[in-house]
């Protein structure tokens, strides 16, 4: 989940937030979604919080997976103990493209083969983007990604005087879920966190232990921007979930004609379809 190119966004885009969520089209085919599994929305996070509320706009899709993928029963993991837990239940496989050896979980893997082989076998390549983090990550891999926006912006944003330095030293010191917090605050004022402080955060890296990449049903493409190389990984049930990160593509294993009955609706931007959660 991880841009770094950062110039992909309409300037300051944010993804809006319905009054009631649970009256959205998302919360009851995620209600849907996760009963087979015993889960219900709730189980995922507060939905009375409204950064809770916030990651499940912009990452919950995942959730709405085939029954076949293991799926987190949380939306954000608290510690790198909870996440190697999930992964080894997983029983994640490996590949290995080009020399890199990446892992995901077992359908999302055999998906993106079989996605490779059709891909190559038209001319195109599909591989990697920068290296094994394009599959699994680790608990601490997010924090680093997380870190590696919020430090540079919370300097930029002081140093342009929109965030008092004594505010930004404190804000630098927080626990990730109260730095989340208070950065999605900084963001409702225009104060972004991204690479180039243009868009949320959220658009650029995951807020840490939420990353669909934890879950192992993420990889990140190089060959993004051929929309035939799209089209294929879409054939195969892998889309692209969160908006405006281009490289990044969600195992879900479905159909692409099924996805509005899943509760999620299509947004073209940056020439790509996202497949999104429908807040109406
Ligand atoms: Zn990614």
């Amino acid at each position: 989940m991880r841009n770094k190119t950062d110039t992909t966004t309409p300037r300051g885009a944010t993804t809006a937030q319905p009054r009631d969520f649970r009256a959205t089209r998302f919360y009851a085919a995620l209600t849907r979604a996760l009963a087979p599994r015993g889960l219900s929305p709730e189980d995922l996070c507060d939905l009375d919080d409204a950064a809770a509320r916030r990651l499940l706009a912009e990452y919950g899709a995942m959730f709405l997976a085939v029954e076949g993928v293991r799926l987190p029963a949380v939306l954000v993991f608290a510690s790198e103990a909870e996440v190697e837990r999930f992964q080894r239940e997983a029983r994640p496989r490996a590949a290995t493209i080009k020399g890199v050896t990446f892992e995901l979980q077992g359908a999302a893997l055999d998906a993106l083969l079989a996605a490779r082989e059709e891909a190559l076998s038209a001319g195109l390549e599909l591989t990697p983007r920068d290296g094994a983090e394009a599959a699994r990550r680790t608990y601490a891999d997010t924090l680093r990604l997380w870190d590696s926006r919020v430090r540079p912006a919370l300097e930029h944003w002081a140093g342009e005087r929109r965030v008092e330095p004594a505010e930004a030293e404190r804000l630098q010191k927080l626990a990730p879920d109260e730095q989340l917090a208070e950065v999605l605050r900084l963001e409702e004022r225009g104060v972004f966190f991204s690479k180039d402080f243009s868009k949320s955060i959220l658009h650029s890296v995951a807020a840490p232990g939420a990353s669909q990449h934890l879950a192992m049903l993420a990889f990140d493409v190089a060959e993004f921007t051929d929309a035939r190389v799209r089209e294929t990984m879409a054939r195969r049930g892998w889309f692209q979930t969160v908006l405006s990160d281009l490289p990044h593509f969600t195992f879900l294993g479905v159909r692409e004609k099924d996805l509005p009955d899943l509760g999620l609706r299509r947004v073209a931007g940056c020439g790509q379809t996202f497949w999104v959660p429908d807040l109406e």
